[in-house]
């Protein structure tokens, strides 16, 4: 079962726009402005990752929403963020080491 994911849990952030890879809780992250699920988004379904300053066309959503991208030809890398984002949230979550 999932651990309760609350304002304070550590997420690993990653963006697709400028690949920026940040662990943050889940307030710091909405603060600085991500796209990120829980606040923004659902875990599991893709949709834009992304940090503060990057906007949405670089992500895989929107590449497939325009048909830049079709989801039956991905790349290693495109296949692997669908990977992450469908094992969300345990696949980004941050464990504590203390
Ligand atoms: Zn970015």
């Amino acid at each position: 079962m999932t651990d309760e994911i609350t304002e304070e849990t550590v997420l690993r952030h990653i963006c697709e726009g400028c690949g920026k890879d940040e662990n943050l809780t889940v307030a710091e992250a909405f603060e600085a402005g991500w796209d990120y699920p829980p606040r923004l988004g659902v875990f599991g379904v893709v949709s834009p990752r992304t940090c503060g300053e990057c906007g949405i066309e670089k992500t895989l959503w929107w590449r497939i929403q325009t048909g830049e991208v079709r989801p039956d030809d991905l790349s290693s890398e495109e296949m692997e963020f669908i990977q992450r984002v469908v094992n969300e949230p345990e696949s980004i979550l941050v464990k504590e080491e203390k």
